[in-house]
């Protein structure tokens, strides 16, 4: 048996890639799985991007380019923060990596110490936790529950921030739970945080665009605490590009270098190709962004009106991203055909097995009496699903 490191064995899979790769082997197999397990969007990438895509193949983009990412590209997200948000950054204080995943990596390899301890507002996304623990730090959760919109308070802040604390990650538009965090909401975390002046931030934006509730408020917008936030974003779900990987971080410049060096012995600049598409996608025609926000709100609304017809099921109202996530604990403890449900993975299964609908048990996002559901998919789809998650849910007893 190989003995694999101290590392590896600590690390848990991802249970979004998981599911998501359990429904396609059942897909495989013939059977007719819906999956709304895995969030990224179904649009195919808009064509000005693809054609970007092609050029850069002709004209030759197929060496290795800066580790940080070309300098076009970076000024085009300087370009991007500067009209969206307001922000001013220089092409220095961007590095672009594999993804956003990649990006919140870095950036918890590059300041988290061993001991470090390490905020994460629960429900979280799956790989934080994992990724902190993959750099020797502790990860501290702080839950909010569906009754505060699964935003954690400034109060809840103040009180986990010990001696210890590098780190807070907030994601808003949250993935799982749809939450997005107001300017005022923000303000009043960036309030607490001016008081820890050795607390940093990764701000994870990733899902900015897909916003129903207005102008994304980010925590970098603060200038007292601007020079401790590290902005995550990148182009996987606002452009429809999951299999581009192409993540960027907008950071204080010692982060910034420090993740290039990081990047530099581990992975090099990301795929040349792809940088060039997502420099289109920065340029100067946005529309396709506002024409897939429009989708998934009409999307949204339908999902809210078709859980509400489900017993049992309790949802918030979700302003952001394309994830419900609905607390199911209702039905533990309940049965079908001498199995019983126990937990939120049970019930995911069950759904799986019985419905042929994947979701996720919320277990992995540090919400165990939840379950989510991505709606990046069609009404069509959207409708057929709800209604055997309905018909599922029916047989338990
Ligand atoms: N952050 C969050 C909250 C996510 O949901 C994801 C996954 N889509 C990522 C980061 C990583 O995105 P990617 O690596 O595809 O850019
Ligand atoms: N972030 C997406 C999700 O949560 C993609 C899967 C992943 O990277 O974990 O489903």
């Amino acid at each position: 048996m190989v003995l694999l490191s101290e590392r590896l064995r600590a690390l848990a899979p991802s249970a979004t890639l998981a599911m998501s790769q359990k429904s396609s082997e059942l897909k495989a197999q013939g059977i007719d799985v819906i999956n709304l397990s895995v969030g990224e969007p179904d649009f195919n990438t808009p064509q000005h991007i693809k054609d970007a895509a092609h050029k850069a193949i002709d004209d030759n983009f197929s060496f290795y380019s800066p580790v940080p990412g070309y300098l076009s590209l970076r000024k085009a997200i300087c370009g991007k923060l500067l009209r969206e948000n307001g922000l001013t950054y220089q092409p220095e204080q961007i590095v672009c990596s594999n993804g956003a995943k990649q990006s919140v990596c870095n950036v918890l390899m590059a300041l988290v110490s061993p001991g470090d301890e390490v905020i994460i507002p629960a429900p979280y996304w799956v790989s934080y936790p994992q990724m902190v623990v993959l750099a020797q730090g502790t990860p501290v959760y702080v839950s909010a529950s569906i009754e505060q919109d699964f935003k954690i308070t400034p109060e809840q802040l103040q009180q986990a921030i010990t001696p210890k604390t590098k780190l807070l990650i907030l994601c808003s538009p949250s993935n799982p739970t749809g939450s997005v965090y107001t300017y005022e909401e923000l303000r009043a975390i960036a309030a607490v945080l001016e008081k820890h002046p050795n607390v940093y931030v990764i701000a994870d934006e990733i899902y900015e665009h897909i916003n129903y509730m207005g102008a994304h408020a980010s925590l970098a917008q603060f200038p007292s605490i601007h020079d401790r936030v590290v902005i995550v974003n990148g182009v996987s779900k606002a452009y429809a590009m999951t299999g581009w990987r192409i993540g960027w971080i907008a950071a204080p410049l010692a982060i910034a270098k420090a993740c290039n060096t990081l990047q530099g012995q581990y992975t090099s600049g990301p795929s040349s190709i792809a940088q060039k598409a997502a420099e289109a996608a920065y340029g100067d025609n946005q529309s396709c962004v506002e024409e897939m926000r429009q989708a998934f709100l009409r999307r949204r609304n339908l999902v809210l009106q078709l859980v509400s017809e489900i017993p049992g099921l309790q949802i918030n109202n979700p302003q952001g991203a394309f994830y419900v996530f609905p607390r199911c604990s209702a039905f533990y403890g309940k049965s079908y055909n001498g199995k019983t449900i126990d937990n939120s993975n049970d019930l995911a299964m069950f759904l799986l097995e019985v419905g042929h609908v994947a979701c996720v048990g919320g277990d992995a996002f540090g919400a165990p009496d939840c379950i989510r559901m991505s709606y990046a998919t069609s009404d069509e789809n959207l409708v057929e699903a709800f209604a055997r998650i309905k018909q599922a849910l029916a047989l338990l007893k």
